[in-house]
């Protein structure tokens, strides 16, 4: 930015956590801030919703609280009284006909001992991970699908049957495919240095404790997550901000050499910087004239759609098994991938609605689409019947939303590091330019909110904090996303 005395004028296009996190520290840089959103609301994938006069999320739900960001983000905003760990640290996993607790001491999945997984796997899965030991070492070059690499050391039972929905439930993607680089950094680094997965594994617990990271995993906010978002934007607006709804921008252009001119239908803006905020594919349009190498690669990242299934039951008519909900592989057949009881997981919701419990259900993944074209209530049907199977659970709703998320969820491929650093370099060439969002550094909201201040400090001619962003991942821990 120039510096020329009277505030800098930079527009934000999109108004998701990444876009509204930007202009939250812009603000705080002193710059005169306009966020551009396309949609009549902001918060995009964070949406608070009302189910049976339950208020609950209808998009994301929970924060990673092992990393800073979106916690220190909700402070900033006034939510730190409405902070809340989930009132449970237990869940289930629906395999083998069974629900199973949730095996804890893994990471994403890996275990440092087969008998962290016993009682999920079968003995024949559990005899295999204990080979790794054995094995002559797994080269993992550049970066390798975690699936593939996993399935080499300790067998495929231990992807198909824990790490396939785990990582379902963060990328709605399919392990075989996904990055292990990008998506599981910690276990990528091990993979480098260690020829036993499972010995750099328990090298990744030890260290966990040595370092007492002990304390919630998760964070939620009572009111729900997509409160977020409605309080930055209250902070931006109450700062001086401008927030315009119902906003698309179409435009993106260089003015004369220097600054910018946004177009938004018939309207115009002049900006000093811009950061666009938006998704991949809306991403690339915008970019297409002025970076056209960072437009291609935008435009093939591809996205996962799902959708989510809220129902609420009166709390007379419902016993559910204790915990947060459980997980489902794909390996198993059945049509629902997870399903989080939100009363018994938020003890917020529990407490403001005593007589009813709210619970929902996800189906969709990357590549599994033909679910999704079902109506609404084929979906609550589906969702019912394996409701039914995996806790008995046979009452008849009080009320039922679906919530499509076409496009939810931007995949993370092998060598999605090398894409998102050749779209980065060439932003990085174009003075008052800068990308963020869930489709670079991590999908989660912490992650969103760390690229959105790494793009601010870009526009302000400071790149130290995008190279930090690609250069070191293991700082960039993903997690929390999905059901
Ligand atoms: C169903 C679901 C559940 C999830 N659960 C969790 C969870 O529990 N925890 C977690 O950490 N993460 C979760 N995630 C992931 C996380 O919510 C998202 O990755 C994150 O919110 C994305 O934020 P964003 O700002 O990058 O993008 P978005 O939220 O997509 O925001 C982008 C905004 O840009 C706008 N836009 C698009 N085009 C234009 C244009 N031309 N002009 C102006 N505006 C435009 C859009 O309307 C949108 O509002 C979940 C995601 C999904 C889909």
């Amino acid at each position: 930015m120039s510096g020329s005395g009277t505030a800098e004028h930079v527009v934000v296009i999109g108004a998701g956590i990444a876009g509204l996190a930007a202009a939250h520290r812009l603000i705080q840089r002193g710059a005169r801030v306009t966020v551009l959103e396309a949609s009549g609301r902001v918060g995009g994938k964070l949406l608070p919703g009302e189910i049976a006069g339950a208020r609950v999320d209808l998009g994301a739900e929970s924060m990673l609280a092992r990393r800073p960001e979106a916690i220190a983000l909700a402070r900033e905003v006034g939510l730190d009284s409405r902070l809340q760990p989930p009132a449970t640290a237990t869940a289930s996993i629906w395999t083998r006909g069974a629900l199973r607790p949730m095996p804890k001491g893994h990471v994403m999945g890996v275990p440092g001992t087969a008998a962290a997984l016993s009682g999920v796997l079968s003995d024949e899965g559990l005899a295999r991970i204990e080979r790794d030991a054995d094995l002559p070492r797994t080269e993992v070059g550049d970066d390798v699908a975690v699936g593939a690499y996993v399935a080499e050391r300790l067998g495929r039972e231990v992807v198909d049957r824990l790490i396939e929905p785990l990582l379902g439930g963060v990328y709605a993607g399919d392990a075989y495919r996904i990055s292990m680089r990008s998506a599981v950094p910690q276990l990528f680094q091990v993979a480098r240095t260690h020829t036993s997965l499972t010995e750099g594994v328990r090298e990744i617990q030890a260290k966990a404790a040595a370092n007492q990271q002990t304390g919630p995993v998760f964070m939620g906010i009572e009111g729900g997550v997509g409160s977020l978002p409605l309080a930055v934007a209250e902070s931006v607006r109450a700062r001086g901000g401008e927030i315009l709804t119902d906003t698309p921008v179409t435009e993106l252009r260089r003015e004369g050499g220097e600054g910018w001119r946004v177009v938004a239908g018939d309207r115009v803006l002049h900006a000093d910087s811009v950061v666009v905020a938006v998704p991949a594919p809306a991403a690339a349009r915008l970019l297409r004239t002025e970076a056209p190498e960072a437009a291609t690669d935008l435009a093939a990242i591809e996205y996962a759609s799902m959708a989510l299934i809220t129902l609420a039951y009166r709390r007379a008519d419902t016993a559910l098994p204790a915990g947060s909900g459980f997980l489902v592989p794909p390996v198993d057949g059945r049509t629902i991938k997870a399903s989080t009881f939100a009363s018994q997981k938020w003890g917020w919701i529990a407490d403001r609605n005593p007589d009813v419990v709210v619970l929902r259900t996800s189906v969709g993944r990357y590549g599994e689409t033909a679910i999704l074209e079902r109506e609404d209530t084929e979906l609550v049907d589906v969702s019912r019947h394996d409701l039914k199977e995996a806790t008995g659970l046979d009452a008849r709703p009080l009320e039922t939303r679906v919530t499509r998320w076409t496009d939810g969820l931007p995949q993370y491929p092998v060598g999605h590091h090398t894409r998102v650093a050749r779209v980065r370099e060439h932003i990085g060439k174009l003075p008052g330019l800068a990308v963020c969002g869930a489709q670079y550094d991590g999908v989660g909201i912490p992650a969103c909110v760390a690229s959105a201040y790494a793009a601010v400090d870009q526009v302000y001619g400071d790149d130290r904090g995008v190279q930090e962003l690609t250069a070191d991942p293991v700082q960039s821990l993903h997690g929390g996303a999905g059901e």
